[in-house]
């Protein structure tokens, strides 16, 4: 057992005793106990509610940064950023924080604030309903037990269902095989024949091991990916040192590092040429790395820099370079008991089959199956009158839901946390503007909601998402972007940090 996994075990909390029978009442459900559930349950606290428990499908905290645990798994944001503003820590030992240090940290947070024992573990949300007459949520979870709330907050996160590939023949693959989310620790890799499919974020930190370890890789990539060059290294003592004993440094660090990632926000909303010269450091990457021209060409993108996530790498190029690693960019055509076979016919006989194809997006927000107030259950709803909401937070038929990280929040540019803090916010304030006048039940106007949409999608339709010419999962089967928000990060500070009643229906 790793030190995590210890310290997971000693933190685990036991399924609550609960009578099936009885339900729970409580103020506020949050479901997930992620950055956006912990981040949400430590400002409840704050705030004085105590009201609450937080529902996590797992045996362990951390949400992505529990689930994913792929060797050279690591946040692709500096961690001074990619931290809660409420809870900034000098000591990270690196730029780039490694999974196991970030899960450590979010464990840490979650006791310190007193957030671990409001955790249900192993209490997957199913099915639930909203009760006009109550005008309260109804959740049940897999285990059989019911919950009673005033409000939901989800912070389900949207990247947690492996997207394994539908190729002809996975069945009859005799290898051992697994996706890079649900990483299989006992295979060993040492001197086999291992494929990996996917060349995204994913893979792209993982791919230096494998290759390291394995006989041969054999790299099946679809799309290439443009990566920076990226040296992650400790964060010298003086400095860190610096770092945890004064917090005005601290605050000037993660400023520094804030307007430094939201400088990129010009060029990926409507002004892409100035992404160039970051294509340009992108190819000297390549060319500094990768001998074979031939293995050049493969390996460098032909839309704009920024259409899909940019990625960040001194040991990825080098990986692909090696001897034993072989790229191929035909498409697969089926898998046989030891092969993986291409378009073209080529067969590449093969010992493991590492999937790094993603995850099932929107399939994130299907796992929420609460009927509103409209009568139907999100996904439904969602499939019918596509993804909207008014500022990600909320959306109509759906009185007293709340989202973190919902859709057209995430990022390209910057950290998420930043986003999700402005939600909690944002979210506090609506709850204690409740309260305030003994309300309980709000409900987004429909129209503040269309508005809100049609004025980001006029903005995203500039952005490089739509226009660098690539595809990603960052647009629905329409091509519609619900997953990005266009614009800097201090934009949606703006937009979210007023709660405007005028915007609800509040009874
Ligand atoms: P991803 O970006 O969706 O990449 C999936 C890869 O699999 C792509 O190269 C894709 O090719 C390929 N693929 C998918 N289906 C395929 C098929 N049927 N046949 C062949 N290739 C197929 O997934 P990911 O790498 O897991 O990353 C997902 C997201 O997680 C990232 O964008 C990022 O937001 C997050 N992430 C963050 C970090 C971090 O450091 N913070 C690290 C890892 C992941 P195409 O490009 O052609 O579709």
């Amino acid at each position: 057992m790793t030190s995590t996994a210890d310290k997971r075990a000693a933190r685990t909390v036991k399924k609550p005793e609960i009578q099936q029978s009885e339900p729970t009442f409580v103020k506020v459900v949050i479901i997930g106990s992620g950055f956006s559930g912990l981040g949400m349950a430590a400002q409840l606290r704050r705030h004085g509610y105590n009201d609450f428990v937080v529902l996590e499908k797992a045996d362990s905290l951390g949400g992505t940064w529990r689930e994913n645990t792929y060797p050279g798994c690591a946040c692709d944001v500096p961690s001074l950023m990619y931290s809660y503003s409420f809870e900034t820590r000098g000591d990270w030992s690196k730029v780039w924080s490694s999974q196991p240090e970030i899960e450590g940290y979010l464990q840490d947070v979650a006791d310190k604030r007193g957030v671990t024992q409001k955790i249900h573990f192993g209490q997957k949300v199913v099915s639930g309903y909203w009760s006009e007459s109550e005008s309260r949520w109804h959740l049940n979870t897999d285990s059989g037990r019911e919950y009673i709330a005033r409000y939901v907050v989800s912070g389900v996160g949207a990247l947690h269902i492996p997207n394994y590939p539908t190729i002809p023949g996975v069945a009859d693959f005799t290898g051992q095989s697994f996706h890079s989310a649900v990483w299989d620790h006992n295979v060993d890799l040492r001197g086999k024949r291992v494929a990996v499919i996917g060349t995204g974020a994913s893979a792209i930190q993982f791919v230096p091991h494998v290759q390291k370890d394995a006989g041969t890789l054999t790299l099946f990539q679809r799309t290439p990916a443009w990566v920076l060059p990226r040296k992650n290294f400790a964060v010298p003592s003086p400095f860190r040192t610096l770092l945890n004993k004064i917090g005005l440094a601290r605050i000037l660090a993660r400023w520094a590092v804030y307007w430094g990632a939201e400088s990129l926000a010009f060029g990926l909303n409507g002004h892409s040429n100035l992404m160039r010269p970051i294509e340009k450091l992108a190819q000297w990457n390549i060319a500094r790395s990768v001998d074979d021209p031939e293995l050049r060409e493969k390996l460098t993108p032909t839309y704009r820099i920024g259409c899909k996530r940019i990625l960040g790498s001194n040991d990825y190029y080098p990986a692909l370079n090696a001897q034993n690693t072989t790229v191929v960019d035909e498409s697969i055509a089926k898998l046989t008991s030891d092969a993986v076979v291409t378009a073209e016919g080529t067969s590449y006989p093969v010992d493991v089959i590492i999937y790094a194809t993603g995850f099932h997006v929107t399939d994130g927000f299907d796992q929420l199956a609460l009927k509103g107030a409209c009568g139907k259950d999100l996904p439904t709803h969602w499939h019918e009158t596509g993804i909207n909401t008014h500022l990600g937070i909320t959306t109509a038929g759906f009185p007293n839901l709340f989202f973190l990280l919902g859709p057209n929040t995430g990022l390209g540019h910057n950290s998420v946390v930043f986003m999700i803090e402005q939600q909690i916010k944002y979210i506090m304030k609506a709850i204690e503007a409740l309260d305030g006048v003994g309300a309980q039940r709000i409900e987004v106007r429909p129209s503040v909601q269309q508005e809100f949409n049609s004025a980001i999608q006029r903005r995203l339709s500039k952005g490089v998402w739509t226009n660098g010419g690539c595809t990603s999962w960052y647009l629905d089967s329409q091509g519609v972007n619900r997953t990005v928000w266009p614009g800097f990060t201090w934009q949606y500070w703006r937009a979210t940090k007023d709660f405007r009643r005028s915007e609800y229906e509040i009874a």
